[in-house]
C-alpha cells in the first residue's frame, strides 16, 4: 500500500480535542475501595491525601475542598473578610478569582498584569492598596508563579502585614519559583482539581497553608461552620455534640472523588518534562510567525498548564473558526474579567484601567496541550496553526499589549 497516501488519508480525518484526561477504568479500583468502606464522604482516605499534599508542598497543613471556588470562599470567610472589605485580584484570570470576593460581599479591586509575563506584580498591587484592603489573590497564570516573597515584603514595608496573600494556584500544582512551591510564602495557596486541570478528580480542590490557626478555622468553614466533622463525631463510637461558631459553606471533598488523587500526585513530577517538551515544540514551530506568546520567567519552574497564543483581536474569531473547522479543539483563557457583562455593569471603569489584560484577553486563544498528545497530534496542531492562524498575524501592526484597546 502507498504509505504516503495512507498518511494523507489519516491526516485528513484527524481531529485533536482541546483536552483529553488521563484517567482510565483502572482508576475505578480506587473508587471501589471507598465503596467497600462505610464512609463515602470526607473520611480517612481524604485525610491521607491531605497528608500526601502537605508533604508534597512542604506545608504544615493541607485541606481538601470540593472546588477551588468553594475553597477560596471558605478561606475568605475564615479570615473574616466580608462587606466593606477590598480584595485585589488580577484582571487577567478566570472569573472565579474575582467571583469569590463578590460572593462574600467584598469588593474585588482589579489590578492589571505585566505585559511581559501576564502576572501580577508587587508595584502594581501596591498602588491599589487602600485602608479597606484585606487580601490579595495573585494568580499563577498558565503555570508561572508570581513573586510572592516580593509581594509580602512590599506589603510589609507599606506597614500592611495584615493584608493576607491567597495564591490562586489552580494552574500551578507542580510549578516553583526560586525553588519554592505555592503555599511556602503566603497565607494560603488554593488548587483546583477541575476536569481539565493538571491534577483532576472531575471537581475538587485543596488549600495548603503554614498557618495552623487558619487551617483550624478552615476545617470548620469548609463544613457549614461545624465544630466536628462526621467522621470525627462518630470516631469513638459515642455520639459527640457539635456546635457552630462561625458561618461556613459546604466545601468538603467526598472520599469517592479524593480516591482519584493519590496516584496522580505521585506521578505529577514525571509528567512535567512531557508538558515542557510539547511546549518547546510549539514555541520553536511558532517562532517568527507573528503569533505572540507570553514571556517566560527565568526563576520559575513552569507548571505548563495551558498553551496560549495571541493574534490581532479582530482576527481572533476567524482563527478560532478556522482551527475548529480543521479539527483542532481551541478555547479562550481568558477574556479580561472586568470586561464581562456582569463586572462591566458593576465596576464600569475597571476594564479601561487594565489595558494589558484587555488587550491580551481580546486576542488570546488556547490550543490543545496535554501530556497524552502523541507526535502526530502535536504535528497536526502545529501544521493547522501555521496554515490557518499564522497568516492572520503575518503583517500584524496591532499595538503592544500595554496600549488601550
Ligand atoms: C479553574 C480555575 C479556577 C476555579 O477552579 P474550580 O475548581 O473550578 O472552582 C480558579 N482560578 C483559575 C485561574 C482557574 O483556572
Amino acid at each position: 500500500m502507498d504509505k504516503s497516501c495512507q498518511a494523507n488519508h489519516e491526516t485528513h480525518r484527524m481531529k485533536v480535542d482541546f483536552f483529553r484526561h488521563a484517567l482510565t477504568s483502572s482508576d475505578a479500583t480506587a473508587i471501589s475501595q471507598v465503596l467497600d468502606t462505610p464512609f463515602l464522604t470526607s473520611g480517612n482516605l481524604g485525610k491521607s491525601v491531605e497528608v500526601q499534599l502537605a508533604s508534597f508542598f512542604g506545608t504544615e497543613e493541607a485541606l481538601l475542598v470540593n472546588s477551588w471556588t468553594n475553597g477560596c470562599v471558605a478561606t475568605l470567610l475564615a479570615l473574616d473578610i466580608g462587606p466593606g472589605d477590598e480584595v485585589i485580584v488580577p484582571a487577567m484570570t478566570f472569573i472565579a478569582t474575582a467571583n469569590c470576593a463578590e460572593i462574600i460581599g467584598a469588593t474585588p479591586v482589579f489590578c492589571d498584569v505585566s505585559p511581559q509575563t501576564l502576572l501580577l506584580e508587587a508595584t502594581a498591587i501596591a498602588e491599589l492598596v487602600s485602608p479597606k484592603t484585606r487580601a490579595v489573590i495573585p494568580v499563577h497564570l498558565y503555570g508561572r508563579m508570581c513573586d510572592i516573597p516580593e509581594l509580602r515584603a512590599t506589603l510589609d514595608a507599606m506597614g500592611r502585614p495584615d493584608i493576607s496573600i491567597i495564591e490562586d494556584a489552580a494552574h500551578c500544582f507542580e510549578g516553583m519559583r526560586d525553588n519554592a512551591r505555592p503555599g511556602c510564602h503566603s497565607d494560603a495557596a488554593i488548587f483546583s482539581f477541575y476536569a481539565t486541570k493538571n491534577v483532576t478528580c472531575g471537581e475538587g480542590g485543596a488549600i495548603v497553608t503554614n498557618n495552623r490557626n487558619l487551617a483550624e478555622r478552615l476545617r470548620a468553614t469548609r463544613l457549614h461552620g461545624m465544630s466536628a466533622s462526621a467522621i470525627d463525631r462518630f470516631k469513638t463510637g459515642q455520639y459527640r455534640h457539635w456546635d457552630m461558631e462561625r458561618l461556613g459553606i459546604k466545601a468538603n471533598l467526598p472520599d469517592i472523588l479524593a480516591a482519584l488523587l493519590p496516584s496522580q500526585i505521585r506521578e505529577i513530577q514525571q509528567k512535567l518534562p512531557v508538558r515542557e517538551a510539547i511546549a518547546q515544540r510549539y514555541i520553536t514551530a511558532f517562532a517568527g510567525s507573528g503569533l505572540r506568546i507570553p514571556g517566560g520567567v527565568s526563576t520559575c519552574l513552569d507548571a505548563r498548564h495551558l498553551f496560549c497564543l495571541h493574534v490581532p483581536p479582530e482576527q481572533r474569531d476567524t482563527a478560532l473558526n478556522k482551527l475548529s473547522a480543521a479539527g483542532v479543539g481551541c478555547t479562550v483563557n481568558y477574556r479580561a474579567v472586568p470586561g464581562t457583562r456582569y463586572y462591566s455593569r458593576r465596576y464600569p471603569s475597571a476594564a479601561d484601567a487594565c489595558p494589558v489584560s484587555r488587550r491580551w484577553g481580546a486576542g488570546t486563544l488556547s490550543i490543545p496541550f496535554f501530556p497524552g498528545m502523541n507526535d502526530n497530534e502535536i504535528d497536526f496542531v502545529i501544521d493547522a496553526v501555521l496554515e490557518h492562524v499564522a497568516p492572520l498575524c503575518a503583517k500584524r501592526h496591532d499595538p503592544p499589549l500595554g496600549t488601550p484597546l
